[in-house]
Parts: structure tokens; sequence; C-alpha cells
């Protein structure tokens, strides 16, 4: 292929703008590759929304989610990544005088490139009660660092048993009057650490086995309907917040029909961050994973800019690794 590319077409371009997609920002500008980062337009990476990462290592005073991401960026753009607030809605195989690429319709603009990277993360999954969509912005939350605050001397609810309701419940102690944690379970999924902090702290009070069949109130939350799967004993629980932290679905749908996904959703990678389909890479909580976290986004953010780095170069013929070259272009 000729070595320079038309002056609209990228390398490589991110989707998504948290740790997963600014590390392989990172390490593609590094590698001298023209490189495209959308962060999304409406939504944010979930992390922004997190008030303190303390296992992330080398901060041992923990950081923000936000300032974590700040930092990645500053970083980045040093390198000569490209971000345009964007929000990519599908993907085509095109071909650019024999070359395979991928085009990137998006909210605003369509893109072209020679490698794409999906760093597209998680949303924050719904419980699907009555009341949940109505009350979202008049008690229903699914950020503490964001409308913790608002809670001041107030009851809250908080639903859901793994990291994130831990946390996040945790957080809201620092407002709330009192949290009532509401499990479905009589355990908890969420790290030993965080449930011996939970259990220490008095403001919190756990529901076990226990799920919420309706929020209540006229224009704002005033209650929530629970159900003890046990007895099967419904009771009404006072709250003005309802914080909802029950897990997380992916955001993989313009990928949906070209890379192979899992049972959930998520995109299945090899350990190179490779898809099913060649020229598409996948990184961070998108992809099926055991652990989802800001170490192994960026972990895989890495290796997902480097396999595209050595597929970009294979494709223009300038491989250093060329006696592999087949292989990565295949
Ligand atoms: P998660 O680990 O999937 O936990 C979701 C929780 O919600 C589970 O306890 C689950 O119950 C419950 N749940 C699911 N659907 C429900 C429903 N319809 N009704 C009631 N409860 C429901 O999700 P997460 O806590 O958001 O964590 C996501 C990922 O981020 C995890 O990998 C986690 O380790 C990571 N994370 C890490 C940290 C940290 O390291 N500090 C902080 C936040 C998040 P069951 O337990 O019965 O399934």
């Amino acid at each position: 292929m000729a070595e320079k590319l038309p002056d609209h077409v990228y390398d490589v371009v991110i989707l998504g703008g948290g740790p997963g997609g600014f590390t392989a920002g990172i390490y593609a500008a590094r590698a001298g590759l023209k490189a495209l980062l959308l962060e999304g337009e409406t939504s944010v990476s979930q992390i922004t929304a997190t008030d303190l990462i303390e296992n992330y290592p080398g901060i041992p005073d923990g950081i923000g989610g936000f300032e974590l991401v700040e930092r990645f960026k500053t970083q980045a753009l040093k390198f000569g990544l490209e971000t345009t607030r964007d929000e990519a809605k599908s993907l085509l195989r095109i071909s650019l005088d024999n070359v395979p690429a991928w085009e990137v319709a998006a909210e605003n603009k369509t893109y072209a490139a020679l490698a794409v990277i999906a760093a597209t993360g998680t949303n924050w999954r719904r419980l699907g009660v009555p009341g949940e969509e109505a009350h979202i912005g008049k008690g229903v939350s699914f950020c503490a660092t964001c409308d913790g605050p608002f809670y001041r001397n107030r009851e809250v609810v908080v639903v859901g048993g793994g990291d994130t309701a831990l946390q996040e419940a945790l957080f809201l102690t620092h407002f709330a009057s009192r949290v009532t944690l509401i499990h479905r379970r009589s355990r908890l999924r969420a790290a030993a650490i965080l449930q011996e902090r939970a259990r220490k702290n008095e403001k919190i009070r756990f529901l076990w086995d226990s799920v919420v069949k309706e929020i209540r109130g006229k224009e704002f939350v005033e209650a929530v309907l629970v159900e003890n799967l046990p007895s099967k004993e419904v009771s009404q629980v006072s709250a003005e917040g309802v914080f909802i932290f029950v897990g997380l679905t992916p955001n993989t749908a313009p990928f949906s029909r070209i890379v192979n996904l899992d049972e959930n959703g998520y995109i299945v990678t090899d350990q190179e961050m490779k898809t099913s389909e060649a020229g598409i890479f996948a990184a961070g909580d998108c992809t099926r994973k055991l652990l989802r976290q800001v170490v192994t986004a960026c972990g895989d953010g890495a290796t997902a800019a480097f396999s595209a780095q050595l597929y970009v170069e294979a494709l223009k013929g300038r491989s250093y690794l060329a006696f592999s070259d087949e292989a990565r272009i295949k």
C-alpha cells in the first residue's frame, strides 16, 4: 500500500474517552500513528463519576475519577492524540485503494481509519420497576458523586451489593442522615475491605434478601416499596433519594453486527485485544473480562494500541515485525 494515506484517513480511531481509550491514545500517539479519539458527546466515562479511586497503583492517597481521566487526557494530548466530542453510531468496512479500512459513522461526522479501537465502556443497568424512569433526576440517581450533596440530612436508599453500591453508600454517608442498602441476597458481592467499612458505618443499615418493587412519590421520590424475598412481605421504606447500582450493560451497539459479542453483549477479544474482525480492537469495560478496573482498562488500552500499531504497519508494508505481517492482517 502507498505509505501516504489521504489526509482525512486516520491510522486509528479510538472510540471512548475513559481510561482504556486514553491509554490507547497515549500509546498510539507515541507510536507515531495518526490517531483520533472520540469522546462521547452525551455520555461520560463512568469512572469520572467515582469520587475516590484507591486502588490505582502509584497514587497511595487516592484520586478522584474525574481528575484521573483528565490527567490521562492531558498526557495523551501532549503526545499528539487528536480528540473530538462525537458519538459512534455504526461501523462499515470500506476499501481505500484496495486497502481494508473502516468508516465510523458518528453523531456529527463520518471518520475513516485503518484500525478502530472500541473502548466504549458500560452504562448503568436499570431496575426496571415502576417509578424508576419517571423519577430519574427527581430522586432516582446512578451517581452518588454527582447527586449525593443534594441529600444532606435526608434518608436515602442504595440498591445493589457490588463494589459500586458499597463504595457509593459509604460516600453518601457524608451527607445523608441514613443510608439503607437493599440487596437481593444475604451476603455481599463487594470487596472485603468495602464490606468491612460499610458494616462499621453506623449510618448504613442493610435490608437483606430484599428487592425494590416500586419507587413512589408525587413529583419527587418519597419512598420505595421493598419485598422481602423469603417471607414475601412488602414494606415501605421512606427515602428521598434512590441510588441504583445493580451492575452494568456494555455500550457495544455499534459493534453488535460486526464483531463477536458474548451472551451479555461484551466484546470478545483475544489476549492481544483483537476482536473477531480484522482491524477492530477493543479495550476496557466493554470487553468480556474478569475484572473491570481502571488499571485493567489501562492495560487493555496499551495492548490494543500496540496491536493496532502492528496491524497498521503491516498494512502499510513497513512493519518491523515483517515475518508476522500476514498473520496480523488476517
Ligand atoms: P456488579 O459487581 O455486577 O454488582 C451488581 C450488584 O447488583 C450485585 O450485587 C447484584 O446482585 C445486584 N443486582 C444485579 N441486578 C439486580 C437487580 N435487577 N435487582 C437487584 N439487584 C441486582 O456491579 P458493580 O458493583 O457496578 O461493579 C461493576 C464492576 O466495577 C465490577 O467489576 C467491580 O469490581 C468494579 N468496581 C470496582 C470498584 C473498586 O475497586 N473500588 C468500585 C466500583 C466498581 P448479585 O450479587 O446477587 O448478583
